[in-house]
C-alpha cells in the first residue's frame, strides 16, 4: 500500500509485488505506479500509454544486448521524467504495468456489471 497523506483520493491496490505497486482512486481514476526508487502519479490513460511504449521498446532489444545494464531512457508524461531501465527491469515493469490493467480492466466490468 503507498501512503501519501497531501492526497485526497482513496486509491485502491491493484497489483502489488517486492519492487512495485499500482493502485488507483476508483472516483476519479488517477493511477499511482512506484516501481524502484520511482513514484508517479498518472491519468488512466497515461498509464496506459506508458504500458504501450514500454512493450514497443522492449521489441525493439537488440540481439546480445546485456539485460542487466541500464538500456531503456523512456519518458514518462511529458517528458519532463524519464524511466532509466535495464532490458530485465524494462520486463519486470511491463509485467507489472499489464497486470495492474488486467485488475483495472476487471475492475470497469464489475462496475458496469
Ligand atoms: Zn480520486
Amino acid at each position: 500500500m503507498i501512503h501519501n497523506k497531501d492526497e485526497s483520493c482513496h486509491y485502491e491496490t491493484l497489483y502489488e509485488e517486492a519492487n512495485g505497486v499500482v493502485t488507483r482512486c476508483p472516483q476519479c481514476g488517477m493511477m499511482q505506479l512506484a516501481y524502484g526508487t520511482s513514484h508517479y502519479i498518472l491519468g488512466e490513460w497515461q498509464f496506459r500509454k506508458l504500458d504501450q511504449k514500454i512493450t514497443a521498446e522492449l521489441h525493439e532489444v537488440k540481439e546480445g544486448a546485456c539485460h542487466d545494464r541500464k538500456y531503456f531512457s523512456i519518458p514518462v508524461e511529458h517528458h519532463v521524467s524519464r524511466l532509466f531501465l535495464s532490458v530485465n527491469e524494462a520486463k519486470e515493469l511491463s509485467n507489472i504495468l499489464q497486470q495492474a490493467i488486467w485488475m483495472a480492466n476487471v475492475n470497469n466490468t464489475l462496475k458496469e456489471g
